[in-house]
């Protein structure tokens, strides 16, 4: 699967969602209705990281997605 390229994730691997303060792997989206839904995620909710590593988005508070990391 490609990752996403388009605004606003572009190209970022990590990506959280500050609503629900969780962090998804698009390496490993799960798409579909009982997925990650990373696609309804509105565009002023959408958090990337810098460095783009799960330990920074642990860092900054964020839970795994349990659909696409799941328990650390
Ligand atoms: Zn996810």
């Amino acid at each position: 699967m490609v990752r996403r390229r388009d605004p606003p994730f572009n190209g970022h691997r990590y990506v959280g969602d500050k609503r629900n303060r969780l962090v998804h792997d698009l390496d490993r989206e799960a798409r579909g209705l009982r997925g990650c839904r990373v696609v309804n995620i509105l565009v002023h909710d959408v958090v990337t990281f810098e460095p783009d590593t799960l330990r920074e988005a642990y860092r900054r508070g964020y839970d795994f997605c349990p659909c696409c990391i799941g328990e650390a």
